[in-house]
């Protein structure tokens, strides 16, 4: 075949390979693997890395070693219970003696001869007369070559039916012969720059490395070009936006900040002011603020989200602030609407439930201007939404959203301001990716006056004490959450469930109390109406889902029952703690364990109880569950990469940032054809979820 034969041999169906075959063919898809090309770049998880190579005169009973050394004598039999039995006497180079033994493997023999150099390596056992390996893996050597360690050998994900050493024949032999014909996407300068091999080195010592060095070499290649054509997506979409960008300028002036200030309802923390101060400095600028403001739930982001609304409706331009739930865009548009009573400034708000001609009125009042905050939820995405003069886009809760969305309503105008907001707080290198290049303000400190928050963990043998503890606490005139993490029983299995739990309570140990249910499929004005009515304290009791999770702000409500605790992750729990510790009276969270919970759960759980640090809870998220999970599975808009890891390529991911401002910066549009296949790996990789227009 020739070259260009051999190219697109690359991409024609695996299967129909002679060395794969249609069933390992089919069980290779499963994988994802469905042409050669596709196996080269299906990376091993890791190695399994041989023993080290050691004098026999620092044998330690117990551990794995390699040793090199010469047979000097082969036995085998079979024992009275019809066992085979062979054993190999090696003398090692330096003097000492080890027998090899081998159960019911006689072919092995074929391999030995008396005088043939080997290393062996294995567990070592000490015997009465010498040093023994049972079943030890061993490499021949040629007469005068020097012992070296064995290979590692690669590890594979693996699907059912797939063993570890036919994906590893298959590299062999269909992948092997092909990494010659794989074109380099790096230029040999900026694999200098980054310190790595090049592509057919890389694919050679990434599947069958000579030693540790060279696949963890490999890996550095292909994790840096990972994070590379990553971190050029980023800084290309976020340098279209600042290209394109004209943000209409909103400064603080002391006259305005004063006025402002005097409209929210509370007195702004030190770290509120900073943020506000960070907000005022961005938003004064013609360049788009893009900007990500954290701190823990209940540290009062809301305020700050007002303050930057009210600055931009100073100077007349419309601002959206988009939540993620009904619930909660409800409760910022009265918030908004109480601290403007008396004011010029409208707000309107927009949610999916709203009856055509309601809807009619506020797309409308969008358009001509007549609105000037307006609040919703996705809905604010639909393509009729379109604003007169959009100048500041707020995301609360950013990270139940995907980035895609955001990036929607970005568009939708010129180029508003944008702000969004996380009680999840975000690690620095998950901003960075997650989030393009967004700049940061945080929040530590609680308002003051917040009693803290008592957390327990329990099992459901214990709830009828806490019941009466509850119970107590009402009669104080305090109320309290209950949460199921399902709606409604799915099955006979006994995992709690909102609907199940609100008529165990009503018809049982809290019977004589006022008991309201709210879950996601009710419909929006019942909802709503449950919600008004646990607000102002018509109901004693609501049990919810996990809708209550983001955002609800009930200060009187000091108690939270949470079933199946061990169902959530320790952000999504900490999140449901965040609404019992809104007041000076302490808040009490009972966390309940159901069967079946697991170490990790357990370990979870503990956590959960002896922290009350967002921050901290997150980064043992982070380390306990991996990025996904932290911002909420799929919907995290994080991209998924295949080989590096933002925890633990923390560096690499820098170092690839650094990289890809410097090729911009010299070359915007990555014009230059050497950089031809890199500029188009991005594009293929992320044009469409970037909406990286410009560079094609
Ligand atoms: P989150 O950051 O979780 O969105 P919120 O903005 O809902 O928190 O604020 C939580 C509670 O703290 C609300 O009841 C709010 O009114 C109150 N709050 C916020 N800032 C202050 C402040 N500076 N002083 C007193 N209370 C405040
Ligand atoms: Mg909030």
């Amino acid at each position: 075949m020739n070259s260009q034969g051999i190219k697109s041999s690359l991409h024609q169906p695996l299967a129909a390979h002679a060395a794969v075959g249609v069933a390992r063919g089919e069980l290779l898809a499963r994988l994802g693997i469905r042409r050669p090309i596709d196996l080269l770049f299906f990376f091993p998880r890791g190695y399994d890395e041989p023993a080290p190579l050691q004098a026999s005169t620092q044998f330690v009973e117990n551990t794995r070693v390699a040793f090199a050394g010469t047979v000097v004598e082969i036995s085998g039999r079979v024992t009275q219970t019809g066992k085979h039995i062979l054993g190999v006497l090696v003398a090692a180079d330096d003097g000492g003696a080890v027998r090899l033994t081998w159960f019911n493997q006689p072919f092995r023999r074929n391999d030995l001869r008396v005088g043939l150099r080997l290393v062996a390596s294995g567990l070592l056992r000490s015997t009465v007369l010498n040093w023994e390996m049972v079943q030890p893996t061993i490499t021949p050597l040629a007469d005068d070559e020097p012992a070296a360690l064995a290979k590692p050998l690669p590890r594979y994900s693996l699907t059912e039916g797939l063993k570890q050493a036919a994906v590893r024949s298959t590299m062999q032999e269909v992948a092997r012969p092909l990494i010659e014909h794989i074109d380099e996407v790096l230029p040999d300068w900026l694999r200098e720059r980054l310190q790595v091999p090049d592509v057919h080195r890389a694919l050679a010592d990434i599947h069958f490395p000579e030693n540790m060095e060279a696949a963890l070499a490999a890996q550095r290649r292909f994790k840096t070009q990972e994070l590379l054509v990553l971190q050029l997506a980023i800084t290309l979409q976020r340098q279209q936006r600042e290209l394109s960008a004209q943000a209409p300028p909103c400064e603080p002036s002391g006259k305005i900040h004063a006025r402002i200030l005097n409209r929210l309802q509370h007195t702004l923390t030190h770290d509120q002011l900073a943020a506000v101060a960070d907000i005022g400095r961005d938003m004064a600028r013609e360049r788009p603020m893009n900007r990500l403001l954290q701190g823990d739930v209940g540290s009062g982001k809301t305020l700050v989200a007002q303050y930057a609304m009210l600055l931009c409706a100073a100077y007349g331009h419309q601002a959206a602030l988009m939540a993620p739930t009904e619930v909660l865009a409800r409760q910022h548009a009265d918030n908004l609407q109480r601290s403007l009573a008396s004011s010029r400034v409208r707000v309107a708000l927009l949610t999916g439930s709203m009856g055509r001609s309601e809807r009619r009125g506020v797309v409308e009042s969008a358009a001509s201007g007549a609105v000037d905050l307006l609040v919703g939820t996705q809905a604010l995405l639909s393509s009729d939404v379109q604003f007169k003069d959009l100048g500041l886009v707020i995301v609360d809760e950013q990270h139940k959203f995907g980035v895609v969305q955001r990036a929607k309503l970005r568009t939708e105008s010129q180029q508003p301001h944008y702000l969004v907001l996380s009680a999840t707080p975000i690690p620095r290198t998950i901003a960075m990716t997650a989030f393009g290049d967004l700049d940061v303000s945080t929040i530590r400190e609680k308002p003051p006056g917040r009693a803290p928050v008592n957390t327990y963990i329990s099992t459901p043998e214990n709830l009828p004490a806490w019941w009466e503890f509850v119970d107590r606490q009402l009669s104080k005139g305090r109320q309290a959450y209950v949460i199921a993490p399902r709606v409604a029983e799915v099955d006979a299995s006994d995992a709690a469930s909102a609907e199940g739990i609100y008529e165990s309570l009503r018809d049982g140990p809290l019977s004589h109390r006022r008991i309201g249910l709210l879950h996601g499929r009710l419909e929006s004005s019942d909802k709503e109406s449950v919600l008004g009515q646990f607000s102002r304290g018509d109901l004693e009791i609501l049990v919810a889902t996990t809708v209550v999770e983001v955002g609800i702000d009930v200060p009187n409500a000091t108690l939270m029952s949470i079933l199946d605790a061990n169902k959530l992750g320790l952000s999504q729990l900490h999140q449901l703690r965040g609404r019992v510790s809104r007041s000076s009276h302490s808040g009490f969270v009972c966390a309940v364990a159901a069967a079946g919970c697991d170490t990790e759960d357990n370990q979870r759980l503990q956590a959960f109880a002896k922290s009350d640090d967002g921050f901290e809870l997150a980064e043992m998220d982070l380390v306990m569950r991996g990025p996904g999970d932290l911002l909420g599975t799929s919907q995290s808009g994080l991209p998924s990469l295949r080989i590096a890891n933002l925890v633990d390529d923390a560096a690499l991911l820098a170092l690839a940032r650094e990289v890809a401002k410097e090729l911009l910066r010299d070359d915007p549009q990555l014009a230059a054809p050497q950089l031809d296949k890199l500029r188009r790996q991005t594009v293929v990789r992320y044009g469409e979820s970037m909406q990286l227009s410009d560079v094609g």
